[in-house]
């Protein structure tokens, strides 16, 4: 779609698919150059409980470390396990040198604490970079540590269609610990893909429509589905949107569809890149977990004195 009387193009769908195909080929080559010198990147991931979305999640994770050549194991305990016994498992996947990263699937039933258990993973293999420690590293602009995957595949989209960041004023929609503060974190740094004049929206926002008419770039990641309106943008706006909600439709099979926090149809023709719900920034996240497994390997056979060609977090 081309607006008249304007040079900018409008309407162009950001294919989240075919980048997150194209990382995850990367990483296979990378893979491969590691297990010359004798590092296969290994990925654990403990799933408690018998939560049927967690499981696809958990499921699609494993494959992909397999496809990719990696080294991927699945932990999956009964949801009565004891936040002792948890706990055990991540002392036992810290000490293993055949894992670099691991990952706890959330949410945990709720008799364990997550601060708990996210603590418990040595900060080297946290490759949901949930760990205070690599929180902090991402807001002070430390490069050694973990980007959580969601906000790092967005980042990574951006830089991969070319979409500009510096100076830019971007709104970010949600202010959670796994997507919306990172994703603050990310976009405010002084680095290439950032250097945003970012705004943090919340449910405590007052006129969410007066921050998002203003924005260059647009992040919704709330869970609210349809809460993104076109008579909330400006034309040639770059809309990100992060939000994965069932809708019941009983004209699809499963009496669902899923949608995301944008209300697509009525932003698309508005927004110069818009990313649709599904195949948008979900297959990132995985795509992007993968990357920080490899980086966790790499860095971990650095510190050995191992060769070491992929360390720095940097991006596309
Ligand atoms: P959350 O529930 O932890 O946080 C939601 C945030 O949205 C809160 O900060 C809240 O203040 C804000 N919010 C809610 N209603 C609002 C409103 N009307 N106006 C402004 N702000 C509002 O959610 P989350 O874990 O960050 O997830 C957000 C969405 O992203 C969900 O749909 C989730 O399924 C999806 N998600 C997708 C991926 C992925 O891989 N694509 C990963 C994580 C989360």
């Amino acid at each position: 779609m081309r607006a008249e009387g304007t040079e900018q193009e409008l309407g162009r769908i950001i294919d989240g698919q075919a980048i997150a195909r194209s990382i995850r080929d990367e990483l296979a080559v990378e893979v491969a150059a590691l297990a010359e010198g004798g590092i296969v990147p290994g990925l654990a991931v403990i799933l408690v409980g018998d939560d049927p979305a967690s499981a696809v999640y958990v499921a699609s994770k494993e494959r992909a470390c397999r496809e990719a050549g990696m080294h991927g194991v699945t932990i999956k305990l009964p949801a009565e396990t004891t936040q002792q016994a948890l706990l055990e498992h991540v002392h036992a996947l810290n000490a293993d040198p055949a894992i670099h990263g691991i990952l706890v699937q959330m949410p945990l039933p709720r008799h364990i604490q997550s601060d708990a258990i996210i603590r418990a993973i040595d900060p080297r293999k946290d490759v949901d970079g949930f760990h205070p420690i690599n929180v902090g590293k991402l807001l002070i602009g430390e490069r050694d540590g973990f980007a959580p995957c969601t906000p790092a595949g967005v980042q990574e989209l951006l830089a991969r269609c070319g979409v500009e960041t510096a100076g830019k004023e971007c709104v970010i929609v949600g202010r959670s610990n796994i997507v919306g503060k990172p994703m603050m974190s990310l976009l405010v740094q002084d680095a290439r893909w950032a250097n945003a004049t970012v705004t943090v929206c919340h449910r405590h926002t007052k006129d969410l429509a007066a921050h998002t008419r203003r924005a260059d770039i647009v992040i919704a990641a709330t869970g609210r589905p349809g809460l993104l309106t076109a008579d909330m943008v400006k034309r040639g706006v770059v809309v990100i949107d992060v939000g994965i909600n069932r809708v019941e439709d009983a004209a699809h099979a499963k009496g669902y569809r899923i949608v995301g926090d944008v209300d697509f149809e009525s932003v698309r023709p508005v927004a110069s890149w818009i990313t649709p719900v599904p195949k948008g920034v979900g297959p990132m996240t995985i795509a992007m977990l993968m990357k920080n497994t490899v980086r966790a390997a790499t860095l971990i056979a650095a510190a050995r004195g191992e060769t070491c060609s992929f360390a720095g977090r940097g991006i596309a």
